[in-house]
């Protein structure tokens, strides 16, 4: 692991008033330009020739600057982390950087500034440490077997990373998970290590509710009275995946098998009962708190995170995942959400948040709090 001290060290070189938010042209990228655009600051696109169109095409999202490369793993090359800190650049990582960067790159050879704490990703990505976080958050998780005939019942079968739910499938006997996955792996969906290493949960029946926060280390301590360390968790926002599964319904009454897909095709906004809003509250100060142990990743969680749930009367919230960085179900946000009104007197989106958090902890001389 690249140390703290190296990376604050290259920020003290950093030219304050002219710093830049960089990230990788995918995922969320579009609206973390535009919140960058409408807070003054500089903004770099880390682009393929292939996706550039997109954000050439939205004019309040183009970056002030492209920086090319033929592939996402030239990233990490040496000319490009240069680059960068010549122009003063914090990266603003997103799913594309849990999913297309070697992560051991990432957190021992990548010296560019990132916003929150790089520390993190490594929680996220591993989903046995994710579940003895959330575990000791004391949220509630779907419980996970060896097999299926352990469980009992219908399971879901999930794999290692941010793939956005691709090629999970449900299971009723252990042969169907065994042909399940010998079926992923000769199609050559996933690998022969996917599969040892793939993830048997029950399966939750519910509503889903997926909050967006915020973790500010800028904003006054109010919540400290319900058990916050320091900073404020803001409620950003809440979104549902929606996957080919959703619509399964069209194909009543003989659903194509098609539709048993858990890839996320896009997003769509909730908003959940008001008095529940305490338990969402509640699950996100205590993630963060957990964050900072010395058993976790201290400092910490910072910035946006996203905790996935499933709401059920009998079991209330039930986490399935807990994205340790901006999630893409925050670009409903860029014309605000009823919860960011409620908290910000503008409109505001999580990618106009992250550059209001760059420009405060500057101004507030606290910039290496938010970065790592
Ligand atoms: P994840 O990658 O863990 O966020 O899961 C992707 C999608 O799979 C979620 O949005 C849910 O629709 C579904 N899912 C994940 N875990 C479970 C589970 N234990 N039971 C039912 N559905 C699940």
């Amino acid at each position: 692991m690249i140390p703290k001290s190296e990376i604050d060290e290259i920020l003290s070189n950093y030219d304050k008033n002219n710093i830049a938010v960089a990230t990788i042209c995918a995922h969320s990228a579009a609206q973390i330009f535009q919140g960058a655009r409408r807070e003054g600051l500089k903004t770099i696109g880390l682009c393929t020739p292939e996706q550039r169109i997109i954000y050439d095409s939205f004019p309040e999202a183009t970056p002030h600057e492209y920086i090319m490369v033929k592939e996402w793993a030239d990233l990490l090359n040496e000319e490009n982390q240069r680059q960068l800190v010549k122009r003063s650049a914090i990266v603003i990582p997103h799913g594309s950087h849990v999913s297309y960067l070697k992560n051991e790159k990432l957190q021992n050879d990548y010296y560019v500034p990132m916003l929150g704490n790089r520390q993190s990703l490594e929680w996220e990505r591993d989903r046995d440490k994710q579940r003895r976080w959330l575990e000791k958050a004391g949220l509630k998780l779907p419980k996970e077997y060896k097999t299926q005939a352990e469980a009992g019942k219908k399971v879901f079968v999930k794999f290692p990373g941010a793939k956005g739910g691709s090629n999970y499938f449900t299971a009723e006997s252990d042969k169907e998970v065994e042909e399940g996955l010998a079926e992923l792996v000769k199609l050559g969906k996933i690998s022969k290590e996917d599969a040892a290493n793939r993830t048997i949960q029950e399966f939750m029946p519910g509503v889903r509710f997926y909050p967006h926060y915020f973790y500010s280390l800028t904003e006054d301590d109010r919540q400290i009275a319900y058990g916050l360390k320091e900073g404020r968790v803001e409620l950003m926002g809440m979104d549902i995946r929606i996957e080919p599964i959703d619509e399964s319904y069209r194909g009543l009454p003989n659903v194509p098998k098609k539709f048993f897909d858990y890839t996320v095709a896009g997003n769509e906004e909730r908003i959940v009962r008001e008095k529940l809003l305490a338990d969402i509250f509640r699950m996100g100060i205590s993630a963060v708190n957990v964050s900072k142990e010395k058993d976790f990743f201290p400092p910490g969680l910072t910035g946006p995170f996203c905790i996935e749930t499933v709401h059920h009367p009998e079991t209330g919230f039930v986490a399935f995942e807990i994205s340790a960085r901006i999630v893409a179900g925050t670009n409903l946000s860029t014309r605000g959400t009823p919860y960011e009104a409620l908290t910000f007197p503008e409109t505001t989106s999580t990618g106009r948040r992250i550059a209001m958090e760059i420009k405060n902890a500057i101004k507030q001389d606290k910039l290496e709090k938010i970065v790592y």
